[in-house]
């Protein structure tokens, strides 16, 4: 593992010298379209399809393939602020974490990378990429592997060095799954799905439920997912401390060996994520809303707490206070 650590700081050295250190990329054929926000015809863009949204961001569409996969992303970038957070939206059917990921961008800065499902523009979203050449449908948020390496480059190709805090969007099925969770239901008759929710307790994760429960946490499935290495305590998460203190829903997930997640591979490389959840509440004005304001709660919380002050970068998990001056400091992990 060291060995092959040492390989990829090489690889990287020689083949990227500009590149973050931490991203290994390799040669590929991306197509890179200008795109006018207003006039796209998918559902995400046609629901925000108000000019005084898209002043001061640009939009392109990045299309490539690698392996079996065809993947088509969109990156939007605040041109007046573009050193913000890296905002992260994997799942296309996850239209609330689009939306707060775009008003998220123009009052923070940064870019957004969004993943286009694009086989289904005239139907539902799906969570899944289902433009493969064989096989089954990707996950998006699986896809971050080694054999693989184009994916995670493209993806995290504003990155820069030292990284910028990166903050994944989502939204999950109400409740969780009682099977699957060594806690008690809350009730007898419980009968929420899925496996995000501040209720859930497996080897996985482990919750810290907020103390107050007061709105967004009210509902246990807005959360913040903080990951941290197998031989470390949860503490050593990324602003795990700060966003305790802050009276988060809280998912510790325990990290052993990677799920090929966004989560997994930051926290394995010492990049500073967060990742934040809601309830997913449809499509219609209202619902969106809502799971948006939560969202853009927690978006609020999180850059109080945990974003950089300007002209310092963020430090990743466990790295002690530097005192000397930025290039004398050593190589991360
Ligand atoms: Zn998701």
């Amino acid at each position: 593992m060291k060995a092959f650590a040492f390989l990829l700081v090489l690889i990287t050295a020689f083949a990227a010298p500009s590149a973050s250190a931490q991203v290994v990329s390799a040669p590929l054929q991306k197509i890179v379209t200008p795109v006018d926000p207003m006039v796209m015809a998918t559902d995400d863009f046609t629901r925000l399809a108000n000019p005084a949204i898209w002043d001061g961001l640009s939009v392109n569409r990045i299309e490539f393939r690698e392996d079996r996969a065809f993947w088509r992303l969109y990156r939007i970038v605040n041109l007046r602020h573009s050193d913000g957070p890296l905002w992260f939206v994997p799942h296309d059917n996850e239209n609330a974490a689009f939306q707060a990921a775009v008003f998220a961008v123009r009052s923070y800065g940064g870019v957004v990378i969004a993943v286009e499902e694009a086989r289904s523009i005239d139907g539902p979203d799906s969570r899944m990429n289902p433009d493969v050449a064989y096989g089954r449908s990707i996950d998006p948020n699986r896809n971050f592997r080694d054999d693989t390496p184009n994916y995670a480059a493209t993806i995290l190709a504003d990155l820069g060095n030292p990284p910028r805090l990166i903050v994944a969007l989502h939204t999950n099925e109400p409740g969780y799954s009682a099977s699957e969770s060594t806690c008690t239901p809350p009730n007898a008759g419980y009968t929420g799905k899925g496996e995000i929710s501040v209720l859930l307790c497996s080897d996985l994760y482990s919750p810290r439920p907020s103390i107050r429960a007061a709105w967004p946490y009210d509902d246990t499935d807005s959360v913040a997912i903080v990951s941290y290495l197998g031989d470390r305590s949860p503490a050593s998460g990324f602003c795990a401390r700060p966003l305790s203190d802050a009276d988060m829903n809280i998912m510790f997930e325990h990290v052993v060996t990677s799920d090929g997640s966004l989560s997994n591979y930051a926290l394995f490389r010492g990049l500073p994520y967060v990742n934040l959840e809601t309830q997913d509440r449809g499509t219609d004005p209202v619902g969106l809303g809502n799971a948006r304001s939560r969202l853009l709660a927690m978006i609020g919380t999180v850059m109080a707490r945990c974003a950089p002050v300007e002209g310092v970068a963020i430090r990743p998990p466990e790295v002690p206070v530097r005192t000397q001056a930025p290039d004398k400091r050593k190589k991360r992990r």
